[in-house]
């Protein structure tokens, strides 16, 4: 594809979504965003759909990603779903803002274009179909931060401006975030059929997905439940990379749940600072429903909500519990074969869990910085006992910390672990750099003030999380003491 070539009008679109029958979304414009600006737009997410990302900041670019052109091969549409939300049947929801334009075929398959926040559509229930500036540099951000971390997520392409007025708890400006993925296909659209008792729309679905994504499992046996098997393992892994870089989602509904098992739906997320295991990132989940420590659990019981939807489809019971009985192995495989690479171990060992579980009680006694502990890590040295002085100054309990360093340093001379080596590979697994919280709202509160540095320089660094960045030092220090107020919901 030449990207520099292709128009915002002629953009090569195709509509796979589109061919299913009317049941499953509504055709609709994208409400017009008044006077549109550039804000932002990530270049490798550009070029993944043969982009020049230098071209989305011109007229043309602006006019089609804030919703005010529609090129000339797209079918915008806005999809229907379901789901359990904090744990209870929520019934219809539906892209309530976000509008598909079409789909984009890359070298990896066809890919989603998205705009969120494009206009109220007959999902909207209370909502008004707008998405704020803020959480829209936060999911600009995150998406693109959690995919250079090399955790599946759907892509953020660009960001548009404008000085629209949108009511939250206080007044703020809208903005539309083009988002990409391959499908934005949810637990809750398999929910929703099941809960409307449409059999025959559930199996439609459920083809279009296994076709579409899935084609290997034509050949199983039974596909349905073949669809679920793997749609467990993938979310399990999923979730095993989330805890491994402290990043809570948030708002882990089914209904933001995809069914490639990707993180979708960026929200009231964040990426844990000072460790507690049952840090609650989402200021709305007063239960603590989607806390850090309850991820994987929730992970499971969403996949437990979609084998009920899939049921039919599977048929007997038993098959849909065998398909959910591989999200467990696959969650501690990946979680252990994570914390390996973390701690820079190359083999495994049985006795490797008490290791992990005398980490993580020491980060929790001690509220450790995530991020910090594992990059300072990598830095200690097998038979050097003072190299610990940066990462034992982290803390309180000194003792505490110097018991737990000489297990690890014995399990590291059993397998000859050589410091340079592993330095090296622990720094490609552990982030330097993570989108936290104050980071994003430095960006958030320099765009509200028309300066849009911030958020273009952020993009930079979080693209390149495991790079040392010297220059950069500063954007992996602890978060200020102004941090420690702020608050996400789940209002955006
Ligand atoms: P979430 O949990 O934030 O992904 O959203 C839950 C549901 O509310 C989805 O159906 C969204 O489309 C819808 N929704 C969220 N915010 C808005 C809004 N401002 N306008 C319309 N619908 C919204
Ligand atoms: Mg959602």
């Amino acid at each position: 594809m030449t990207g520099i070539a292709i128009s915002a009008h002629t953009l090569p679109l195709d509509n796979a979504f589109a061919a299913l029958p009317p049941a499953f979304y509504t055709r609709l414009m994208p409400t017009p965003l008044p006077a549109p600006y550039f804000i932002a737009a990530s270049a490798p997410a550009a070029s993944l759909i043969g982009l020049d990302a230098a071209r989305l900041a011109e007229p043309d670019y602006v006019e089609l990603l804030s919703g005010n052109t529609v090129a000339e091969r797209s079918i915008p549409l806005s999809a229907v779903y379901s789901g359990h939300q904090f744990g209870v049947w929520a019934g219809q929801l539906g892209d309530g803002r976000a509008i598909l334009l079409g789909d984009i075929a890359t070298q990896n398959g066809p890919m989603e274009l998205q705009l969120k926040g494009a206009g109220a559509t007959p999902y909207s229930r209370m909502g008004d179909g707008r998405a704020v500036l803020r959480s829209s540099i936060r999911e600009f951000l995150c998406s693109e931060a959690m995919a250079a971390l090399g955790i599946p997520t759907s892509r953020a392409l660009a960001i548009m401006g404008s000085q629209q007025g949108i009511m939250r708890e206080t007044l703020e400006t809208a903005a539309v975030v083009t988002r990409m993925a391959p499908s934005f296909v949810r637990f809750g659209s398999f929910e929703h059929w099941f809960y409307r008792k449409k059999p025959d729309e559930l199996k439609i679905l459920a083809d279009y997905i296994i076709d579409g994504f899935y084609p290997h499992l034509r050949a199983a046996s039974n596909p349905y439940q073949g669809l679920l098997a793997e749609v467990c393992v993938r979310t399990a892994e999923l979730m095993a990379q989330w805890q491994a870089v402290g990043f809570m989602h948030g708002v882990m509904n089914t209904d933001n749940m995809s069914i490639l098992g990707l993180t979708i739906d960026y929200g009231p997320f964040g990426f844990m600072e000072a460790f507690d295991a049952e840090h609650i990132c989402n200021h709305t989940d007063q239960q603590g429903r989607y806390s850090y420590s309850n991820q994987p659990q929730v992970g499971h019981w969403n996949c437990y909500a979609l084998g009920q939807a899939l049921l039919p489809l599977i048929g007997e019971v038993e098959e849909a519990q065998a398909a959910l009985d591989s999200y467990q192995p696959a969650f501690a495989a990946k979680m252990n074969a994570l914390l390996r690479a973390k701690l820079g171990l190359r083999t495994a060992h049985d006795e490797d869990t008490q290791l992990f579980d005398g980490m993580f009680a020491l980060m929790q006694a001690n509220h450790v910085d995530f991020t910090q502990f594992f990059r300072s890590l990598s830095a200690l040295r097998v038979a050097e006992p003072e190299s610990d002085a940066p990462l034992r100054d982290m803390f309180i309990d000194r003792a505490a910390f110097d018991t737990w360093a000489a297990s690890y340093r014995a399990r590291l001379l059993q397998e000859h672990s050589v410091d340079t080596e592993r330095q090296v590979a622990m720094n490609l697994v552990n982030p330097k750099y993570v989108l936290r919280n104050y980071l994003a709202q430095v960006a958030i509160e320099k765009s509200q003030q028309h300066d849009y540095t911030e958020v273009a320089k952020l993009l930079e660094i979080l693209q390149k999380p495991f790079d040392e960045q010297p220059e950069h030092q500063h954007y992996a220090a602890l978060p200020p003491d102004w941090a420690s107020h702020l608050e996400v919901s789940c209002s955006s």
